[in-house]
Order: C-alpha cells, then structure tokens, then sequence
C-alpha cells in the first residue's frame, strides 16, 4: 500500500518522499493537475509561470506530526476577459486557498474545540500530536456560522468578560435547544432590549440579579416572565444561608436574649415571597451593633425609672 493511500491524499497529488525527523513525518507531495483551473473564469491554463513550495500541517499519524511540502504551481490565465493574469493552483479538496492547515485537521480541531473547549482542547490535541494553542481552537469555533435566529419562545441573557474585569459582552441563549443565539458587544439595557424588541414571542426570559436586564425586559418584552437562572438563585441561596449563620453566631456571642428572640422571629418569617437581597455581612454587624446600643439605653432608662 501505498503512502498516498495510507494517508488518503486526493488524486491530484503525487507523493515524492516521506522524511521522518524531530517526531515530524514530512510528506513531499507535488501537483499532477494537468491543467490548472482559474479560481476566476475556470479556464483551464496551459502556461505556467513558477511554482513554490506550501507548507500545511496535516492530521497526525499514529500520534505524529504529519507535515506536507506540497509543489504548486503559479499559471497564466490567457482568457483575455479574465481580469486575473496569474494564480496559484489550487488543491480544494485538500485545503483552502492561503490556508496553512488541510481542511481535514482544521474541522478535527474544530470538532474537539465544540466537545471540549478551549483550555481542554489543548490537551486533547496535545496527546493527539495535533500542534494547535486555546486561541486557535477558540477561532475555528467562531468561524462556524451561525443559524439565523427565529421563534425562541424562551431566552436566558448573562454577562461574560471578553478581557477579565475589563470589557463585558452579554450571551443569548435559547433555553429550549441550549444553542448559543447572540453575543452582544455590550451588557447595557438599551442593546439588551434592541435585540429583546425584534423577538415579540418572548415569553420567558431567565436572567441574572443585575438591574440592567431587568430594565431591558421592562421596556422591551414586558409580556415575557422573568426568572432567576439557576447558577443566581444558588448564588442567592448560598450568600443568604452563609450570612444568616454568621448573624446568628455573632449574635449569640455579643446580643442579649431579647435580641436573638427577635433574630428568631425573623427567622420564622422568612420566605421565598418575602425574601429580600442580604445585606453585606459587615453591614448586618453595624446593625446588630446600633440594635445593642439601643437596647443597653432602654435598659438604662428601666434603672433609671425603677430609682
Ligand atoms: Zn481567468
């Protein structure tokens, strides 16, 4: 068999030598296209000007690097219409014109890109033998295009950094197929609410405790329910739990008994319905603090009335 075979290279390719060195397999490969096409009138040319050698990174074999040196050619184009006098042969079904990877490894990263993500990807097509970086991956899942958005009934809108603590962007995602929607350049109400005003068959809307989708569902989809995501309402949850304990241990430590009773009471009274965001732990300190003030001069003013 063959290395042509073996490494299912299409007809118009020739292998000349393979060359094993520094764990890279090197595959010189030239052209057998008799008469290359023009990409513009798609005339077949008969002169050839030059050619020159592409490099293109190929998919790994048996775990190695596989690199093709494949000889080209640069041809004249003697229709005399044609506005193109010289191009370079191309090989479409091996690779896209000025492209440095074959079109088989760049879907194969891409794929792993899609089940995987960035930073894992590279681990994946590390063991592979596949020479890639986080970016790279990152750039092939965005050169997928995207379906046109239609009816999505149900949305749920949140913030992400494009640079840490910088530059925010907001996602759109369809509740219902899971698929990314958007990506707004932003995370302002007023380009929320553009995209919410062509979207009239919203109907729910799960979004994130911040004020400014809030704002932009009021104005742009009041029809749609609003609901806290699930990763908020942990976030919620968690920070009310972990407060409330702290409240009531610093209580127990510094508060007199009438103090935790009326900690307790609260305690009874608290429900999703009346549930309101915690106050920041040191604030809910300075208020017990003013709350044993309070109660040191009422109980002062009990001596006093009893003298
Ligand atoms: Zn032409």
């Amino acid at each position: 068999m063959e290395v042509k075979q073996v490494t299912a290279l299409p007809e118009e390719v020739e292998v000349a030598s393979v060359e094993m060195s520094d764990d890279v397999l090197t595959i010189m490969a030239v052209s057998i296209n008799q008469h290359p096409c023009c990409p513009l009138c798609g005339e077949p040319s008969i002169r050839v000007h030059s050619s020159y050698l592409r490099k293109v990174a190929d998919l790994p074999c048996s775990g190695q690097q596989v690199r093709l040196l494949l000889h080209v050619r640069k041809c004249f184009c003697e229709v005399i219409n044609c506005v193109r006098k010289i191009f370079a042969e191309r090989i479409t079904s091996l690779m896209a014109p000025w492209a440095r990877v074959t079109q088989r490894l760049f879907q194969i990263v891409q794929i792993i890109g899609l089940a995987t993500g960035g930073r894992l990807g590279v681990r994946v097509t590390d063991r592979l033998g596949i020479q890639t970086t986080r970016q790279t991956i990152l750039r092939r899942i965005m050169a997928l295009p995207l379906e046109p958005v239609e009816k999505v009934p149900q949305i749920g809108i949140d913030d992400f950094a494009f640079r840490r603590g910088r530059k925010f962007g907001s996602i759109l995602v369809d509740l219902q197929t899971h698929k990314v929607l958007e990506v707004l350049p932003d995370r302002a109400a007023k380009t929320a609410a553009a995209w919410m005003a062509e979207h009239p068959e919203l109907e729910i809307i799960s979004r994130d405790r911040g004020g400014d989708y809030a704002a932009a569902v009021r104005k742009a989809a009041p029809q749609a329910t609003e609901v806290a995501d699930r990763f908020h309402l942990y976030k919620n949850l968690t920070e009310a739990v972990e407060i409330r304990k702290q409240a009531e241990e610093s209580a127990r430590k510094e508060v007199p008994q009438e103090v935790q009773d009326a900690l307790a009471t609260s305690k009874k009274a608290f429900s999703p319905r009346t549930w309101k965001p915690v106050p920041a732990p040191r604030d809910e300190q300075e208020r017990l603090a003013r709350r044993e003030q309070r109660f040191d001069r009422y109980q002062q003013v009990l001596a006093l009335k009893a003298q």
